[in-house]
Formats: C-alpha cells, sequence, structure tokens
C-alpha cells in the first residue's frame, strides 16, 4: 500500500453534487477525495499524537471533539450552551467570548426536520445548510423554521421535541436507507400541534425573529455507499492504531467498510496517515 496523505485530521469536507454527496477527507492543509477510494482497501493509521484543534499543544485526549482540555474548559464553543442553545447566557454577560458568540451565535439560525434513521429535528447556523445535514447522513431534509438567533432555535427545537426525535440512531443510519417520509406533512402536523408554543416566542421576539417557513421543499440526499454492512462493528483507534478494510461506502462522517464502521469526527485532531 502507498501513503496518499498525513497529518491532523479535521471531519471529511462534504458537498452536494445535484443530489449526490462528495467527499474529502481533511488532513493538515490537504484534501483527498474519498469517493474515488470506495471499492477499493483503505488503511487508517493513527500516528499516536493528537493536538489541540485550537492551541495546537500535545494533548492525551481530545475533549470535545479536537480540544485539549484548558481549551475545553475556556473556548466559548465548548461551553454548555453550545449542546444545550436554550442555556445560552449571553445577555448577562457572562459568555465565555462575547465576540465569538457575537458572531456564531448572535446570527440567523434554522430548525430544520431530517431523515436520518427516522425523522429528527435540529439546529443549525443558516451558513452551515446543507453541510449539516449530508454531516448527519440525512437522506431527506427540510427547513422550517428561521430564527434570529441560536438561543431562540434552541427554545423552537426544544417545543417540537416532544413530538420528533433529536438524535440519529447511528447504527440504524449505517445498515441501510431510511425509508422515505414526507417531511412537509410532519412540518404541519408540528406548526399545528406546537402553535401555542410558537405564537408564543413571535410574541415575545418579534414576527421576524422567528419566522415559520411553510412554502420550502425537501431535498434530496444521496450517499456514496455500494453496500450497507449486514452486522456493525466500530474501529477504536485508542484501542488498536489501524483501521482497514474495502471501503464500501461513506455517510454523514462515517466509512463503512466490509471490516467495520468509523466515525471520522471522533477523530478530530488526531495524526493519522491514510494508506491505499
Ligand atoms: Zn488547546
Amino acid at each position: 500500500m502507498i501513503e496518499i496523505g498525513r497529518g491532523s485530521v479535521n471531519k471529511m469536507s462534504a458537498r452536494l453534487d445535484a443530489s449526490n454527496v462528495e467527499y474529502a477527507f481533511r488532513l493538515g492543509e490537504s484534501e483527498i477525495p474519498v469517493n474515488p477510494l470506495i471499492g477499493k482497501t483503505v488503511r487508517l493509521e493513527y500516528l499516536g499524537a493528537i493536538h489541540c484543534s485550537h492551541c495546537g499543544r500535545r494533548t492525551k485526549t481530545s475533549f470535545s471533539q479536537g480540544y485539549c482540555y484548558p481549551c475545553m474548559q475556556k473556548l466559548a464553543q465548548c461551553d454548555i450552551c453550545i449542546m444545550s442553545p436554550e442555556k445560552c447566557h449571553h445577555e448577562h454577560g457572562t459568555c465565555r467570548d462575547p465576540s465569538w458568540g457575537q458572531q456564531f451565535c448572535m446570527t440567523d439560525h434554522v430548525v430544520y426536520l431530517a431523515n436520518s434513521s427516522g425523522v429528527k429535528v435540529g439546529i443549525t447556523r443558516a451558513t452551515q445548510l446543507p453541510t449539516r445535514w449530508l454531516d448527519q447522513g440525512a437522506s431527506q431534509a427540510l427547513p422550517i423554521v428561521r430564527v434570529a438567533t441560536r438561543q431562540q432555535s434552541g427554545f423552537v427545537e426544544d417545543l417540537f421535541r416532544s413530538q420528533v426525535a433529536d438524535r440519529t440512531n447511528w447504527r440504524a443510519l449505517l445498515k441501510g436507507d431510511a425509508p422515505s417520509v414526507d417531511l412537509s406533512a410532519i412540518r404541519q402536523q408540528l406548526f399545528e400541534s406546537c402553535a401555542e408554543g410558537l405564537t408564543a416566542l413571535q410574541t415575545r421576539f418579534g414576527l421576524q425573529a422567528i419566522q415559520l417557513l411553510h412554502d420550502v421543499e425537501p431535498i434530496q440526499i444521496r450517499y456514496p455507499v455500494e453496500a450497507y454492512p449486514t452486522k456493525i462493528v466500530s474501529f477504536n483507534l485508542d484501542k488498536d492504531p489501524i483501521a482497514e478494510g474495502t471501503l464500501l461506502g461513506v455517510k454523514g462522517q462515517y466509512l463503512i467498510f466490509d471490516t467495520g464502521v468509523i466515525n471520522i469526527r471522533k477523530y478530530t485532531a488526531y495524526q493519522l496517515a491514510v494508506h491505499q
């Protein structure tokens, strides 16, 4: 086998070409297209070092997907309110980095429905679409509410969460294509069943801030997967530094080999070598 790249790994880049997803490994500064590797033998090798994505210092363990412990404790992007946006504390003057918050949280967000392993509700910055859906392996997706801040997206998601899941079952995701669902119909059901809560949010934040998207059409997404595994085993690079097999496909941030699956995002900031 020959080495085709090495460096600090980041989540794969994913872009839509018509409805098809094109992936690339990101290793340090270089990008290596992944789709052409499907059907071939590929080996990932963890080289034994992790360098923090923020400060570059070497860390034994990766925290919050790619940070050292001190950065995990001080960066705004590692704060509890990123996972639970309704807990945003910017207005109390306690944001870990108010200018970061201003740039990344006090900006338009989208609440969406996605079908990855069944219907789920999710949120993301408006500029992160459709990347967010591709990272999650969604085969259908539909933006349903546009809001003015991350915190507001958390409030809206909270309303919908009582009716729709907010997690992806990754095992189901890697076992096959999710059966198609009518996301537009589910949007209408949610708008109706949560009407009171939505009106309350519009009264609190304004009609401009909380906009229901009635007329958007769902998009369809196809992943480059030649075959799904019947039994799902995960590689763990912390225990065994080599993940190798015939690459069957890519979905979300998962590489699917005939020998097991691996979530590339989980290894953000690990030094990896890729062989073909
Ligand atoms: Zn750091």
